[in-house]
């Protein structure tokens, strides 16, 4: 099993589809064992985009996740970075395939609802960067052989 993480950006809770985009990780039987609404820092938002720190629209994706609270999801689940990468969709929501949450809620490379680990090595890092130990939580789930088979988990 692997735990990846997804933030819900402010364009989703702007566009009132938090609830929606939710469902989608529980439908496919993701399982949410840590969940929490926070505001991003300057020096998070900094560390998170390093890659983008240098690009003259950093300026606007700060701005854009700084609109409003986002939330944090811990998903677990076999292979569930990948898994989650793909439920995602393309980074411009004009390219993601129609059935990802960025193909069906996005229209915009910057405003693209979610946010979700690229790698296990990144999802380990964005895990420890906005969840403390305590708040990711080990439960049963009492539903898993209706989601995988017994030698999948
Ligand atoms: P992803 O979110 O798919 O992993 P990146 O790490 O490349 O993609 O980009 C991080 C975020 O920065 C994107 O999700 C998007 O919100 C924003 N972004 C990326 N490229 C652009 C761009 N050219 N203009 C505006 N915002 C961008």
């Amino acid at each position: 099993m692997q735990v990846t993480l997804a933030i819900l950006k402010p364009s989703a809770i702007q566009r009132g589809i938090l609830g929606e985009v939710i469902s989608r990780f529980e439908k496919k039987g993701l399982q949410i064992v840590g969940m929490k609404m926070l505001n991003l820092t300057d020096n998070q938002l900094k560390i998170h985009y390093s890659h983008l720190v240098d690009k003259p629209y950093y300026g606007r994706i700060k701005d854009s996740m700084q609109a409003s609270p986002v939330v944090v999801m811990a998903l677990k689940g076999v292979d569930a970075v990948n898994v989650v990468r793909k439920i995602t969709g393309a980074t411009n929501g004009r390219d993601a395939v129609p059935g990802t949450i960025r193909g069906d809620f996005s229209i915009s490379v910057q405003e693209n609802i979610v946010h979700t680990s690229d790698s296990i090595e990144t999802a380990e890092l964005e895990l420890k960067r906005f969840f403390e130990t305590d708040e990711i939580f080990n439960y049963s789930q009492f539903n898993i052989r209706s989601i995988y088979a017994g030698d999948e988990y």
